[in-house]
């Protein structure tokens, strides 16, 4: 302090030198930076308010407008005054102590608990509605599906239309699957009630064979045989020579056969899938 220079003392250099700091201090910038989500733009607002140039050309305050009032205030510049000005947000108040904000486009945030929330859903919704944001496909949002807000009594009437009709359908589908349970049901029995009789002809006929009977002997056991039990490949070649059977009926034997084996060799069937 001992070198601060008295009334008495002073230069007319260190006078200048004074009144220069306090013009500079008088004039240092007070910059405002946009409010738009990732805008770097500012303007000197203390050279605005004295109505002087700013130090620099970029901090010019023109065409910059102020917000005041909403979740989200400051200054805006000239790029964003546009699309700022179309979606003007404002707080609402809403029951049991919530928040929303509601856009000037229309667009309304779900009610919050906490308020400080209004301005971040806000700015994604700017940045959404200006396409610097890929919005997200949610349910409501899916071609056809209307949200809450934008229902009117015929959008509604259509989905109670849309409803009934599904009502009918599954009505009707569950017919269907009934009926069709049915007639399965009925085929099974049938099935069942079939390889039971047919295995019952083909044990008497294996029990018979060793003791009483040579099934291979005459053409219309051998036949019998052939497609309710079978002949293994060298039988039913000879079999086929001793009874001149030809080359259809052998054809005819076999496939007879294999319709049969469903039921008489429900095993090997299941081990051939
Ligand atoms: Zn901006
Ligand atoms: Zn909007």
């Amino acid at each position: 302090m001992t070198d601060q220079p008295t009334l008495a003392t002073l230069t007319e250099e260190q006078l200048a030198d004074l009144i220069a700091k306090a013009t500079a201090f008088r004039n240092q910038p007070s910059l405002h930076q946009c409010f738009y989500p990732g805008c770097l733009r500012e303007f000197d607002m203390a050279a605005r308010m004295d109505g002087r140039e700013p130090a620099r050309p970029s901090w010019s305050g023109a065409g910059w407008r102020q917000v005041t009032r909403g979740p989200s205030t400051g200054s805006v510049c000239p790029d964003h005054v546009g699309i700022v000005t179309e979606h003007l947000p404002r707080t609402v108040d809403v029951p049991n102590g919530r928040w929303m904000v509601a856009c000037a486009c229309g667009w309304m945030s779900r009610s919050q608990i906490y308020g400080g929330l209004l301005r971040p859903l806000w700015e994604e919704h700017l940045l959404l509605a200006a396409g610097e944001l890929a919005a997200p496909v949610t349910l409501a949002e899916i071609p056809g599906r209307l949200s809450l807000d934008e229902h009117t009594e015929a959008s509604l009437a259509e989905l109670y239309e849309v409803l009934e009709d599904t009502e009918h359908d599954r009505a009707e589908t569950r017919e269907a699957a009934q009926a069709m349970y049915k007639a399965w049901d009925w085929h099974r029995k049938a099935f069942g009630g079939i390889a039971r009789a047919v295995n019952a002809v083909c044990n008497m006929m294996r029990l018979g064979v060793g003791d009483t009977r040579d099934w291979s002997a005459d053409r219309h056991d051998a036949y019998l045989w052939a497609v309710l039990i079978g002949w293994d490949d060298d039988t039913l070649k000879n079999v086929a020579a001793r009874h001149r059977w030809n080359e259809h009926r052998v054809r005819y034997v076999r496939e007879m056969r294999a319709l049969l084996s469903p039921i008489t060799d429900p095993q090997k069937q299941e081990a051939a899938e």
